[in-house]
């Protein structure tokens, strides 16, 4: 019996983290509160001159690309934390093994085990 306890925690302060880093570059959808969407930063309209705005799409981009790497990683972390609720965490979504615990040590939102690990 694997102590989820101690994975609980961690992957809270993790989703906390996560959720600080997605609140700089992206907001919660209002029509849909699991959905995030980049947004793009202050921009004083006043000054804003080509070169500017071109920097702005820029900046755009590149915060759609990091919001979906976070966003993949919260839904990770989300999962895991409905597993230690069902009671299912620490099972291989593949093979239904026990996930080693020196793996979910080091990674607690880890949805398999490291055989079947993509
Ligand atoms: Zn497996």
């Amino acid at each position: 019996m694997i102590d989820t306890k101690k994975y609980k925690t961690s992957l809270e302060k993790e989703l906390k983290l996560l959720e600080d880093e997605m609140k700089k570059i992206a907001r919660k959808n209002p029509s849909n509160p699991n959905d995030w969407e980049p947004v793009e930063s202050e921009m004083n309209a006043d000054t804003a001159d080509s070169d500017e705005v071109a920097d702005e799409m820029e900046n755009f981009g590149e915060n759609a690309s990091i919001l979906s790497k976070l966003e993949g990683q919260y839904d990770d972390i989300k999962i895991a934390l409905d597993k230690i609720k069902n009671g299912t965490y620490g099972k291989c979504e593949v093979g239904g093994e026990d996930i080693p615990e020196k793996r979910l040590e080091a990674n607690p939102a880890a949805r398999t085990c490291i055989k079947h690990a993509k």
